[in-house]
């Protein structure tokens, strides 16, 4: 193997570490703890594991974690009262509402229920917004991870060109616009792109949001490329018959090609939930207005009188 391999497990404990001193700082300091709620509608196995993970490490870094575990035939109605709720509660810095909901639920509505200066998902259309027209917002998570294993290579960015493939508004389309505030040409491919090899093979940094095992192999990588793996895929390992995890990028023949890279698990995964660590402290900074990071979401939402200053 020729390329760095980008550690995002490590990364993401340093991060955690470094939240975990700030927040000790504070509540040393006689502040409240900053607290991050997490609803979960349903038995879906996936995101049980997620949110168990979650508040595990919510609770680790010193945060104050509320869970609310809701039955699969909740009503729409019920959860949103149950947002305008947390949309309320002064003890609460960031809303996470994990998805998929249950069919019956309109996940938009929800989404667009939390007040901004609480989406540490960064979802709301205010924050999608905000985030295009290059204001202050929270940035979505696993974006905001993958940027900063991106920048763990390499500081400055300005003029590479860079290729996401996969256009989700997860994924997709905030790191299109990380990537075109750091100075890089973007291009984004997706399914009707017509030779993705050869788009691939242009980019510096190239991106894979896909959700395809192994769809991106050495045809794809020009050579020094800087490769970060977003896909979570659950395959069937044929030597132990029992089920593992691979990235949409085929690491054995990427890694030879490649610059730097991310394993997948190890990589991007782990970056996720530290960033919402992150982006559940700054809300708190906003809030108590330690910072001013997110002054303009905290601003509108007070002018629209949902919570107070
Ligand atoms: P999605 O299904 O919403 O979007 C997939 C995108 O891939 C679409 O835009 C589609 O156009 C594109 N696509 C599909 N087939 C393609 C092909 N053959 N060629 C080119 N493009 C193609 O998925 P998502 O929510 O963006 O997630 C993508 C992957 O990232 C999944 O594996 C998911 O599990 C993973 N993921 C990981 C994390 C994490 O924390 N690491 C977070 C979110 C998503």
């Amino acid at each position: 193997m020729t390329a760095k391999l980008i550690d995002g497990k490590a990364i993401a404990a340093s991060l955690r570490a470094e939240l975990a001193a700030r927040i000790a700082k504070l509540t040393e300091a006689g502040a409240r703890k900053p607290g991050l709620a997490v609803v979960l509608v349903g038995e879906d196995p996936a995101s049980q594991v997620y949110v168990g993970s979650k508040v595990k490490q919510t609770t680790e870094i010193g945060m104050l974690s509320i869970e609310h575990r809701l039955p699969a035939e909740t009503t729409e109605a019920t959860l949103l009262a149950l947002v305008a709720k947390l949309n309320a509660d002064p003890t609460i810095d960031g809303i996470l509402v994990q998805l998929p909901l249950p069919a019956h639920i309109d996940a938009d509505k929800v989404i667009e229920a939390i007040t901004p200066g609480k989406d540490v998902d960064g979802f709301h259309p205010v924050n999608v917004g905000r985030l295009s027209t290059g204001g202050r917002a929270f940035v979505p998570c696993t974006p905001r991870g993958s940027m900063k294993l991106i920048k763990s290579v390499r500081e400055n960015l300005s003029g590479l060109h860079a290729v996401v493939v996969g256009r989700s508004n997860i994924v997709g389309k905030p790191m299109l616009q990380l990537l075109l505030a750091e100075n890089c040409t973007v291009t984004v491919a997706h399914s009707r792109t017509k030779d993705l090899a050869e788009t691939c093979r242009q980019a510096d940094i190239l991106v894979a949001a896909v959700g395809r095992p192994r769809l991106l192999n050495e045809t794809h990588v020009k050579p020094g490329a800087i490769v970060i793996d977003v896909g979570i895929n659950r395959i069937a390992d044929p030597a132990t018959g029992k089920n593992k995890l691979v990235g949409d990028v085929d690491f054995d023949r990427v890694a030879p090609v490649a610059g730097a890279i991310t394993p997948v698990p190890g990589g991007v995964g782990p970056m996720t939930i530290a960033c919402l660590l992150e982006n559940t402290l700054e809300s708190y900074e906003a809030q108590t207005k330690k910072s001013g990071r997110f002054d303009a979401v905290t601003e509108w939402i007070c002018a629209s009188g949902n919570i107070q200053p």
